[in-house]
């Protein structure tokens, strides 16, 4: 069951979050400590039709409540009569309170740490006389989890237990497989009622809540740091997909052993490895396979009668597109086979493409920013290899570039320069955030067929997938999940950039379409088009009501496809028509900037210099002032977010724009 707290400062947005709530949530709890006098008999003649808990908790346990005891029990014995299906009493205090119809939950919180003595605390929890018993602790290390998950699967009364934190989010996760009798989640970040409860929705859509059971198999990403990884996306997706009846969660592993030791006791039956643990995981298993150990790096574990077993998915992922496309786009029969093949990088993903690429054939050199590390690599499998200043002359049919130069933020980096970029060689890149590096895209300008680092991402992920369940894996499902995660919205979401004129929108908006590889489109242009004259003719022949007309038609018509970049009109957010529209097909972003900067941009751009029907005659400060004053509410209504162009580069506003976009978290 999943639950979800309601924060609210007072009864009205108390009233709303419940039925915001109610969507996502199986139960909630309505935290009568948060709400300034609470008006009950409203809260409970407007509560969503779900069990609801009410609790009230006292400063001395994390709550907010600072009355006298008295009070804070009695509060709680109304909520029950008013019809509250639970009531949370602490175990410091439910003796005092005196205990109607409700089920009785008898909770226990631990905000520092989780104890050594949690059984005999269950003993104390049980014989209080309640109905549920609740353990709550803080994980200090991944391991907490497992103490407390074990006492949940052993307890021989109804209970709820998981660790808060943001290293307990693992349990709050598995506490559904191992009985809990529900799980805590927030409505939305930023509306927790304790540290790391993850948002409804990504419980849900990303975690499979509501779905896991006592035979749910566990896998998980073996990292740290592991909070901005995408694999839970991809591997949930394609679990949910095809009904395997499983669950994949981030584990934040410090002491390997340890780790695996402890999970493997919960049922853990597979990893993913990531940085740092990709070659020291090695000794921690009980076999890993030839190439695996070549490469030096394991990225893959799975159980095979009972022993944990190490593989390497990354080369053969980089391999099957890198020979598809040597095949398909380069025409070559024998895919990479005797192909020239320069390597630019000698780090953890060089190496897994080098020995996958040794293993085809190919002829490889490898070049590195430090030249001796490329030299160690060329040795160990027989290639040549040079530093960077090498690039300029290296004869190559395929160029690889396998560092990180040219990934999010630092879009406009590239290992390779344009000039040594020729018609007909294939370009491999394994950043795959964003879509389109730099390099693939001046690579694709010179005529080189490009494949990007998605597909490399996707296909380790899939190969997972295959080992550990023994079916096909739904490659489209992970695909799209993975751009879901990597580009932090639906592809198919729209992003509208709205603002006053001079704030940006055209520049930004045609920058973050390259970078973000989609298409854009400006809603003037749209309009223009329509009408058959310029935009200025439109206003001064037919009138604002017919521009606005048009504008809403564009929008409504989503600038003719979805998943575009649009820089909209500055007055299009003056109909409320316009913003529902935005909003329903994406995510809107306002450009903000200073009346001064707006009036010293529209004086220098000669394409605005002409060009003002929404103003008058009179001095160009105070009308840009008195319009921004105007319109602030609309675009402050319209705007998800907010990002500022002042004193900023072009570039810079791009990077945050892509910042919010791939942090988004419902
Ligand atoms: P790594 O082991 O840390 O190696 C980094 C490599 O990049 C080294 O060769 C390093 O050169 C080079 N490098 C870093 N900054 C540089 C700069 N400013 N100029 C020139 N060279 C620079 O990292 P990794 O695990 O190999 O990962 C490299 C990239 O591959 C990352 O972006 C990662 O996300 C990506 N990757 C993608 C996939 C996929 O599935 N698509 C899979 C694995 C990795 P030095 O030796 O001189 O330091």
């Amino acid at each position: 069951m999943l639950c979800i707290p309601v924060t609210a400062a007072d009864t009205e947005a108390a009233i709303l979050q419940m039925h915001r709530a109610k969507s996502l949530a199986d139960a909630i709890e309505i935290r009568l400590d948060y709400i300034r006098e609470p008006v009950l008999e409203r809260l409970f003649r407007h509560r969503p039709p779900l069990p609801v808990i009410a609790t009230c908790r006292p400063e001395r346990e994390g709550g907010q409540f600072r009355g006298s005891e008295e009070k804070r029990l009695g509060i709680l014995r109304k909520a029950e009569e008013l019809g509250a299906d639970y009531v949370d009493v602490e175990m410091s205090a439910v003796g005092r309170y005196r205990r109607g119809k409700a089920k009785l939950i008898v909770s226990f919180h631990d905000f520092s740490e989780t104890p050594e003595d949690l059984e005999e605390i269950l003993e104390r929890l049980a014989s209080a006389g309640g109905d549920i018993v609740k353990v709550v602790t803080t994980a200090r290390s991944i391991t907490d989890n497992v103490r407390v998950l074990r006492l949940l699967r052993e307890a021989e009364v109804p209970m709820v237990a998981f660790c808060m934190g943001r290293l307990g989010q693992v349990s709050r996760v598995l506490a559904e497989k191992f009985g809990s009798v529900f799980t805590l989640c927030s409505l939305e970040s930023g509306k927790e009622s304790a540290p790391g409860q993850l948002p409804a929705r990504e419980m849900r859509e990303t975690y499979r809540a509501g779905k896991l059971g006592e035979g749910t198999a566990v896998y998980g990403l073996i990292g740290n740091p592991v909070e901005h990884s995408g694999s839970p996306c991809v591997h949930n997706a394609a679990f949910d997909e095809t009904g395997f009846d499983a669950v994949y969660v981030p584990f934040e592993v410090t002491d390997l052993g340890r780790f695996l030791g402890e999970f493997r006791e919960l049922g853990a039956r597979g990893y993913s490895v990531t940085v740092p643990h990709k070659e020291g995981i090695i000794a921690e298993l009980d076999s890993v396979d030839e190439m695996a150990r070549a490469i030096g790096a394991v990225n893959t574990v799975f159980e095979r009668n009972g022993r944990l077993v190490g593989t390497n998915t990354d080369w053969k992922a980089a391999m099957e597109p890198l020979e598809k496309a040597a095949r398909e786009k380069l025409g070559k029969e024998d895919g990479l086979r005797g192909l020239r093949v320069a390597v630019v990088g000698a780090g953890g993903a060089a190496r897994a493409i080098v020995f996958g690429l040794k293993e085809r054939d190919a002829r490889v050199v490898i070049l590195n920013r430090t030249a001796t590390r490329a030299r160690s690599l060329a040795e160990e499998i027989g290639a040549s290899w040079g530093g960077l200043d090498m690039l300029e002359g290296v004869e190559a049919e395929v160029m690889v570039n396998a560092t990180s130069v040219g990934m999010y933020p630092k879009v406009e980096e590239t290992p390779v320069p344009a000039s040594i970029l020729r018609p007909g060689m294939l370009v491999f890149d394994v950043v795959y955030n964003p879509a389109e590096t730099r390099l693939l895209r001046e690579a694709r300008e010179r005529g080189c067929a490009t494949l990007g680092g998605m597909e490399m991402f996707v296909g380790q992920a899939a190969m997972q997938f295959e080992i550990w369940t023994g079916k096909a894996a739904p490659r489209e499902v992970m695909q799209r999940a993975a751009e879901g995660f990597v580009f932090g919205e639906k592809r198919e979401e729209s992003i509208f950039l709205i603002g006053y004129r001079c704030t940006g929108k055209s520049v930004v908006g045609q920058a973050l379409a390259r970078a973000l590889g989609r298409g854009f489109v400006d809603t003037d242009e749209v309009i223009e088009k329509a009408a058959g004259k310029s935009a200025r003719e439109v206003f001064s022949s037919d009138g604002e009501e017919f521009f606005r007309d048009l504008e809403t038609a564009a929008l409504g018509g989503g600038c003719e496809g979805k998943g575009r970049v649009v820089a909209v009109g500055g007055g299009a957010v003056l109909r409320q028509a316009n913003i529902e529209a935005m909003k329903e097909a994406g995510k809107v972003i306002l450009l903000k900037a200073r009346a001064e900067t707006i009036r010293r941009r529209m004086a220098a751009d000669p394409r605005t210099k002409g060009l003002r029907p929404s103003l008058t005659a009179g001095d160009a400060l105070s009308e840009v002032e008195e319009v921004l004053e105007a319109r602030r509410e609309a675009y402050e209504r319209a705007a998800d977010w907010e990002v500022e162009t002042d004193g900023v580069s072009v570039k810079e506003v791009v990077g945050r724009i892509a910042q919010l976009l791939s942090s988004r978290k419902y």
